[in-house]
């Protein structure tokens, strides 16, 4: 029997082939649970299971884990993905992380529409679709669960060149207390994260001096580490946040 805040509980994980969602798999694999590790990057999702997750695990194999390629903006690919769980798992379905998310930073005045319906149809579409689906399969079999989703401390207080992804992150903040409200009735707690600047590939594109900026207005003088985002994710997953709901947590070295 593996020990741990969340052992014995399956996490479903999107974007879990990278960055936040890879430390996710990380961190509630090292607390005992099994993981589903779904990306749009098949490869990735497995790289995690196969060599981060055993080895966060201390295994020599990948036990129970699952890779699964998804996009989350597509509602076909997220059935498979709920059958994929299904399949495999039944009902145990108490924890979902919605980490899929992508950025396409422009100016406003030279934003396309294109580049503001993809980042509100993975980002803000995508949790939604994520989050009604696993909800559905939580509520009807009466399975307590906790859905954790990943904003940003953007969402809040918005960014230069990021009109498109400032405002999928508020939504997804609303989202996320709307759902608590509703989905409170069926021991399914649901909160946001807002993290700040975290050391993943995702903010590689973000220019040095932009960079520099940025770490100057963060009091802890660095960029975060996803790990330390995984490590509020697992908290929130847990029995430890037991009467956390509806809450948005910035977690941004107080920047
Ligand atoms: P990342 O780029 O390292 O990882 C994102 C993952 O999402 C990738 O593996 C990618 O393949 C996957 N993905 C993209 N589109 C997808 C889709 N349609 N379906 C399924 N998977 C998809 O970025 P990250 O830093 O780990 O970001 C994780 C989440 O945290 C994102 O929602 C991001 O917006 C948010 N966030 C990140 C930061 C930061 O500074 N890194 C700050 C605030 C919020």
């Amino acid at each position: 029997m593996v020990a741990g805040m969340v052992a014995g509980r399956l996490a479903v994980v999107t974007g879990a082939g990278s960055g936040i969602g890879r430390a996710a798999c990380q961190v509630l694999s090292r607390e005992g649970a099994t993981v589903i590790a779904a990306d749009k990057s098949y490869d990735s999702a497995v790289d995690t299971i196969k060599t981060h997750t055993a080895l966060a695990c201390g295994a020599s194999d990948i036990g129970d884990h699952t890779a699964v390629e998804l996009d989350v903006a597509d509602q076909a690919s997220v059935k498979n993905l709920v059958q994929t769980t299904l399949k495999h798992y039944k009902t145990r379905s108490t924890i979902v992380v919605n980490s899929a998310g992508i950025t396409r930073d422009n100016w406003m005045l030279k934003l396309s529409d294109e580049d503001f319906d993809n980042v509100m149809d993975v980002n803000l579409k995508g949790t939604f679709l994520i989050m009604r689906a696993f909800a559905k399969i939580m509520s009807e079999t009466q399975t307590p669960g906790s859905i954790i989703n990943i904003s940003s401390i953007v969402g809040k207080y918005g960014n230069l060149g990021q009109t498109n992804y400032s405002a999928s992150k508020a939504g997804v903040v609303g989202m996320t207390q709307s759902a608590a409200q509703e989905l409170g009735k069926f021991g399914i707690r649901v909160n946001a994260v807002l993290p700040g600047f975290i050391d993943t590939p995702i903010i590689k594109t973000v220019p040095d001096k932009v960079r520099e900026a940025i770490l100057k207005q963060v009091p802890l003088g660095r960029l975060g580490e996803a790990t330390e985002v995984a490590e509020l994710i697992a908290f929130l997953a847990s029995d430890k946040s037991s009467f956390i709901t509806g809450a948005a947590i910035d977690i941004t070295g107080g920047y």
